[in-house]
C-alpha cells in the first residue's frame, strides 16, 4: 500500500474508535482521517478534531452539533448529527476505508452507507452483520466492496483463511474467555452487581459488548456474525472456553490441519490487520511470549450457566427475522441492567421470553429489518416494566 489512504470511523469516542486513531497515529503518514461519528462526548471529539483535523464529523444530538460549533474554531469542517450525519460521514468523506464502531443496530444505517460507496468497511459493528448479513454481503457484493472484520475472533479467522479456499474449509471455533462470571455458580452470579459485570478479566471494552460477553450473548452474536462473514454453515461453527484469550479462533481444514491465530488480547491488532490488510506493519504490542504463558486452557460451554449462547444458536439455525429479534431483545435487556433496572439474570429470561414468542419472517430489505427490531423493542420493554 503505497499511497494515502483516507479513513473514516463511525463511533470514534468509543474504544474502538480510540483504538482505531491510537494505530492510525502510529501509522501515519499512511493513513489521514477524513470523517468522524461520534455519541455524545464532544469534549473527547473535540480533541480528536484537533488532533487528527477531519473534514466532516456527525454527533447523535443537534444541540451537541450546536455546542460543538461554539466550540470550534480552526480549519473548515462540516458539523452533522443523527443517523442522517453519521451516514453522511460514511458516505461523503471521501473515506477509502469506513471503520464501522458504532454499537447496537444503531449502526446499522451508516454501515450500509459505508458498504454502498467506500473500497474497504472495516468492521466492528456485529449487530449489524446480525441482523442485516445477508444484505450486507450483497451490496458488498454489488459495490465490490471489502469487508475487513475487526472483531478479534473473526480477525483470527480472516487471518487463518487466507487463501484457502472455502471448501476446504472442515469448521471454525471461536474462543470466548468466559466473561467475568465464569468460575462462578449460578448462585454466585445471582448476586453479581453492575461494576462486577463490567469488569472483564482480559478485555477493556464498551459497556454493551462487555455485559454481553459476561452473558456470552457475545459470542452467540458472534457465531452469526462469522457465519455471513465467512459463508458457513451452522454445524461448522463451535465455540470453545478459553480463559486467556491468546487464541482468538482456530479453524479445521477438511484434511485434519487445524489453525489457529494467536496474540495479545488487544485490539490494536485486529485493528491494524484491518486496516493495513493485505499488507503488515510493524507490532504495536510486545510480542507473545509463550514461556511467560505457560499453559493455553480450553473447556466446554456450560449451557446452564449461560443459556444464551443456546438461544443464539436457535437464531443462526433459524435465520430469517430471528437473529432481528433476538438481537433487538438483547440491546432493550442490556440496557435496563446498565439503568440498574433488572438484575444480571434477569437479561436471558428477558431474552428468552421475547425471543421465543416472536415468529420469524422473511427480512429483505433495512425497513422490515427495523420493522422487526421496532417490534420486539417495544415487547421487550414491556416486559421489563411488568416486572419493575
Ligand atoms: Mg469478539
Amino acid at each position: 500500500m503505497s499511497e494515502r489512504r483516507n479513513i473514516a470511523i463511525l463511533g470514534s469516542t468509543g474504544s474502538v474508535g480510540c483504538n482505531t486513531l491510537n494505530v492510525i497515529k502510529k501509522l501515519s503518514p499512511k493513513f489521514r482521517v477524513t470523517g468522524l461519528a461520534a455519541g455524545r462526548n464532544i469534549e473527547l471529539l473535540y480533541q480528536q478534531v484537533k488532533e487528527f483535523k477531519p473534514l466532516i464529523i456527525s454527533v447523535e444530538r443537534r444541540e451537541d452539533a450546536e455546542e460543538f460549533k461554539k466550540m470550534y474554531s480552526g480549519p473548515s469542517l462540516k458539523i452533522t448529527f443523527g443517523q442522517e450525519g453519521a451516514e453522511e460521514v460514511a458516505h461523503s468523506s471521501g473515506a477509502d476505508i469506513v471503520v464501522s464502531a458504532i454499537t447496537g443496530i444503531a449502526g446499522l444505517r451508516s454501515t450500509l452507507a459505508a458498504v454502498r460507496t467506500a473500497e474497504r468497511v472495516a468492521l466492528a459493528n456485529k449487530e449489524s452483520m446480525v441482523v442485516a448479513g445477508s444484505l450486507i454481503q450483497n451490496l458488498a457484493q454489488e459495490a465490490g466492496t471489502e469487508i475487513i472484520p475487526i472483531d478479534s475472533e473473526h480477525s483470527g479467522v480472516f487471518q487463518c483463511l487466507n487463501k484457502e479456499r472455502k471448501e476446504a474449509i472442515k469448521r471454525v471455533i471461536l474462543t470466548a474467555s468466559g466473561g467475568p462470571f465464569f468460575n462462578f455458580s449460578p448462585q454466585e452470579i445471582r448476586e453479581k452487581t453492575l461494576e462486577e459485570a463490567l469488569n472483564h478479566p482480559r478485555w477493556k471494552m464498551g459497556k454493551k459488548v462487555s455485559i454481553d460477553s459476561a452473558t456470552l450473548m457475545n459470542k452467540g452474536l458472534e457465531l452469526i456474525e462469522a457465519k455471513w462473514l465467512f459463508g458457513l454453515q451452522p454445524e461448522q461453527l463451535e465455540v470453545l472456553i478459553h480463559p486467556e484469550s491468546i487464541v482468538h479462533s482456530l479453524v479445521e481444514m477438511k484434511d485434519g490441519s487445524l489453525l489457529a491465530q494467536l496474540s495479545p488480547p488487544d485490539m490494536r491488532i485486529p485493528i491494524q490487520y484491518a486496516l493495513t490488510y493485505p499488507e503488515r506493519e510493524e507490532q504495536i504490542l510486545p510480542s507473545l511470549d509463550l514461556r511467560m504463558i505457560r499453559t493455553l486452557d480450553f473447556y466446554e460451554v456450560n449451557h446452564e450457566k449461560f443459556p444464551l449462547l443456546l438461544l443464539a444458536r436457535k437464531a443462526l439455525v433459524e435465520g430469517e427475522s430471528y437473529p432481528v429479534a433476538l438481537n433487538a431483545a438483547n440491546e432493550v435487556a442490556v440496557e435496563a441492567f446498565l439503568r440498574r433496572e433488572i438484575k444480571f439474570l434477569a437479561i436471558a429470561d428477558i431474552v428468552f421470553e421475547a425471543v421465543e414468542k416472536h415468529k420469524k419472517r422473511a427480512v429483505e430489505s433495512m425497513e422490515e429489518i427495523l420493522d422487526v427490531d421496532q417490534e420486539i423493542r417495544m415487547q421487550t420493554k414491556n416486559l421489563i416494566r411488568r416486572r419493575v
